[in-house]
Parts: structure tokens; C-alpha cells; sequence
């Protein structure tokens, strides 16, 4: 596919510059130089290559084997500005099966590489973790959930405030969801 096609040289000068894997998928019009078209395709190969590197050192972070599902479902969520649910995760999937996605989830989970979130929609939802994130209540922040669209986002710099825990009380989570409009529904 990627030598198939000809594409217009200024778009493809501004993605380069950007460091732009979509350049591969540009409408195209005009014919391009061909060292600028070489040099499209060295920029797309080096910046896929780079990205597969940098999920599966992610993976590796966490004591995970980086199999071809664990990388596409981390993929996904890297990709997801807002928490994803099973559901949404099977839409993106045609033909993974449900289990194998939630399997997935769940390992990433106990691994600490993702959170889950309850919103109050009923469905768990996931988000990726900061780094070095432990999953204590310590560590956990606020979501905000957004009553228009219904996606929910980390507010990571917001830390949920810490409280008095009666003694005798071990809390092992925490969670605090604010409810709105978020910016693209505003
Ligand atoms: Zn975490
Ligand atoms: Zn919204
Ligand atoms: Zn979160």
C-alpha cells in the first residue's frame, strides 16, 4: 500500500515535520518527489516501529509477556484520551471473543498497568495508570464522568483527598467521580 500511492508534497512535509503516522493515510492529489516520498515512507517505518517498541516495554514494565492481543488492547487504550469499557473494547475488536478481551483487562488490572473505574453507569470502565502507580488509595485520583457523551476521564493531577479511616477500617480503594459536561459537549 505504502508505495502505491502519491501524495500532496506540502501535506507530506507537515506530517513529517509532526512526526505523523497518518501521513500514510492523506487524500492524495498531487505526485510527490520521490526523495520526499522515500523519506515519508523511512518516517512512517521508523515512527510504527517506535511505537511497537515503546507498548511492549510497557508491557515488560509490569511483568507482563507482550503477546499480539495484549499489545492491540494496549494499543487501544494508549490511544483512548477517555476509559474504555469491555463493550467499547469489543466494537474496536471484530473478531476477538468477549473472554479473551476480559481476560486481558483483568491481567493488566491485577498487574497494575490499568485501573478500572466505576462510574455509575453500571459498566466497569478502564484507564491506563500513571507511571509507577500502585493502585492504593493514595494513589488514586478523581473521574470525571460526562452526563452528554457518556465518556469518563482520569483527572490524574487531581489526588482523591485523604480521610479519616475509623480504626479497625482497612480501606483497599478509592473512588470519586465528578458529574458534568465535558469540553467537547460544552
Ligand atoms: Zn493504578
Ligand atoms: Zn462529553
Ligand atoms: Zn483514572
Amino acid at each position: 500500500m505504502l508505495v502505491s500511492f502519491s501524495m500532496n508534497a506540502k501535506i507530506a512535509k507537515k506530517c513529517l515535520n509532526q512526526n505523523k503516522v497518518t501521513v500514510a493515510f492523506i487524500a492524495v492529489t498531487e505526485p510527490m518527489r520521490v526523495h520526499l516520498f522515500r523519506k515519508a515512507v523511512k518516517a512512517i517505518v521508523v515512527s510504527i516501529f517506535a511505537k511497537y517498541i515503546m507498548l511492549e516495554q510497557k508491557l515488560e514494565d509490569k511483568n507482563i509477556k507482550p503477546t499480539a492481543m495484549r499489545l492491540l488492547v494496549l494499543k487501544q487504550l494508549v490511544e483512548n484520551a477517555a476509559a474504555i469499557s469491555l463493550k467499547d473494547l469489543e466494537a474496536k475488536f471484530e473478531k476477538a471473543d468477549t473472554a479473551t478481551l476480559y481476560r486481558t483487562l483483568k491481567t493488566f488490572e491485577q498487574k497494575r498497568l490499568i485501573h478500572s473505574i466505576e462510574d455509575g453507569t453500571g459498566s466497569l470502565k478502564y484507564a491506563l495508570c500513571e507511571e509507577g502507580c500502585e493502585c492504593a488509595p493514595q494513589d488514586q485520583h478523581i473521574h470525571f464522568h460526562c452526563v452528554e457523551c457518556g465518556e469518563t476521564y482520569c483527572l490524574t493531577k487531581s489526588k482523591i483527598p485523604q480521610t479519616q479511616i475509623p480504626s479497625g477500617f482497612k480501606a483497599s480503594s478509592a473512588s470519586m467521580v465528578y458529574k458534568g459536561t465535558c469540553a467537547n459537549c460544552n
